[in-house]
């Protein structure tokens, strides 16, 4: 039976309920003994300690410094430890669990997960924006601490499923599959006045609102183009990107005799959670099955760079490399943190990275650490004073 000792990092985030949820599931199921270590979040102490008594998780987390008491009081009588402040969510990630589910929206992830990654445990890769602002750092404390990197990201796990790691030269291309969000037949001049609500109302995926917004701009497949060329030895030349609207092959491996192998089924992130907790076994999920009937067709065609040119951007800069990757992500936080606070129209969101990787240069050399944060605070900082510029214009 598969035993796991499990910490979900953005447990109340919505790929860490659908962890739990799973969890849940396959303990009741007695398809699998996962006992939950540790539960973190930002600032939803209500949703957090729900989180962690329905889980029966030793220690809870909360990364406001200001909601310790109340997180405490919420959890007397429980038996369940807690603590605030991002020392608290770095002692989540440093605890014993074996399997670490990085499911923390942004670069705010990367501390913990680093933490998780160098002390050898597995980690259940969901947070990409993480690789994309420091993929050579990630990289090297997994392999430091000697755990595996189980992609959860529903494209990355489709070909970490049929990707033969003993033979990568014999892979033509990757092709990640993009359902196109929800403008995909929209011309990008009738975006102009797009709302917040409209833009989070993804067609076919229920998610957290910076990867929907991600989506309706179709940043979401250039990080995962980056987030890519981290997991998978195969050149970033060779991954190419297919505007696939119905979501059921979640992307493929095309190999030199000409073989495409792809991993197919419903949209659900219970299905790549599942398979990143139970890898190289496979457990029972509450997923709905596929039924290729059901779907009847399927559609595929070229993704266009000049009606989403997030996807341009963030080609050019894993082209670019060093710190290109690591502004394009801040720049792009802090856009969409902007626009859903409505103080950005929708068109500027990439608008206001491209400014940002035109601009932002950073003088630091190296790729540690310090070097990555130092430059994702600068490109913070002009982006948000491009977001202010552009709102004096208006
Ligand atoms: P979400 O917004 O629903 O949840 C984010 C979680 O991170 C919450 O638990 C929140 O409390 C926590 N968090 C946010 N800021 C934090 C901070 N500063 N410090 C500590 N914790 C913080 O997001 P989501 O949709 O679950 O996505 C999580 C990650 O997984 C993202 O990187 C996203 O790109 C990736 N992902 C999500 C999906 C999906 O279906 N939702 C699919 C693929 C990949
Ligand atoms: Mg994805």
């Amino acid at each position: 039976m598969l035993k796991r000792r499990a910490t979900i990092l953005g447990a109340t985030g919505s790929v860490g309920q659908t962890t739990l949820n799973l969890i849940k599931a396959a303990n009741e199921a007695r398809d699998a003994e996962i006992e939950v270590v540790a539960v973190t979040a930002n600032s939803k102490v209500d949703e957090l300690a729900e989180a962690a008594i329905a889980c029966r998780a030793e220690f809870a987390a909360i990364a406001n410094p200001h909601a310790g008491e109340e997180l405490a009081a919420r959890l007397v009588g429980t038996g369940i430890k807690s603590g605030a402040g991002t020392q608290a969510v770095l002692d989540a990630a440093a605890m014993d669990a074996d399997w670490v589910m990085a499911a923390i929206v942004g670069a705010a992830g990367i501390e913990p997960l680093l933490v998780a990654a160098e002390r050898g445990a597995d980690i259940a890769f969901a947070n990409k924006e993480c690789l994309v602002c420091a993929g050579d750092a990630v990289l090297a404390a997994i392999k430091k601490g000697g755990g595996k990197l189980l992609p959860v990201d529903s494209e990355h796990n489709a070909i970490f499923q049929v990707y033969d790691f003993d033979r990568p030269h014999r892979i033509r291309k990757l092709i990640l599959t993009a359902s196109g969000g929800p403008f995909r037949e929209r011309e990008r001049a009738s975006l102009a006045e797009i709302t917040p609500a409209e833009a989070v109302k993804h067609p076919n995926w229920s998610m957290g609102a910076k990867i929907s917004v991600d989506s309706a701009t179709m940043m979401n497949k250039g990080l995962e183009r980056i987030e890519a060329a981290y997991i998978f030895p195969t050149p970033k030349e060779d991954i190419d990107i297919v505007v696939h609207p119905q979501s059921v092959i979640h992307s493929m491996v095309d190999y030199v005799d000409g073989s495409v192998l792809a991993q197919l089924g419903t949209p659900d992130m219970t299905i790549p959670v599942a398979s990143a907790l139970a890898w190289p076994d496979r457990i029972n999920t509450p997923a709905e099955q596929l039924d290729l009937t059901k779907v009847g067709r399927m559609d595929f065609f070229p993704a266009d760079e000049e009606q989403f040119p997030a996807l341009r951007l963030a080609r050019e800069s894993l082209d670019e490399g060093g710190m290109a990757t690591c502004v394009l992500n801040a720049a792009n936080e802090v856009a969409v943190a902007a626009f859903l606070k409505g103080h950005l129209p929708f068109l500027d969101i990439t608008g206001v990275t491209e400014h940002c990787l035109e601009t932002v240069r950073s003088n630091h050399a190296g790729t540690g650490l310090a070097e990555i944060l130092a430059t994702d605070k600068l490109a913070r900082d002009r982006a948000w004073a491009r977001v202010e510029e552009l709102a004096q214009r208006r």
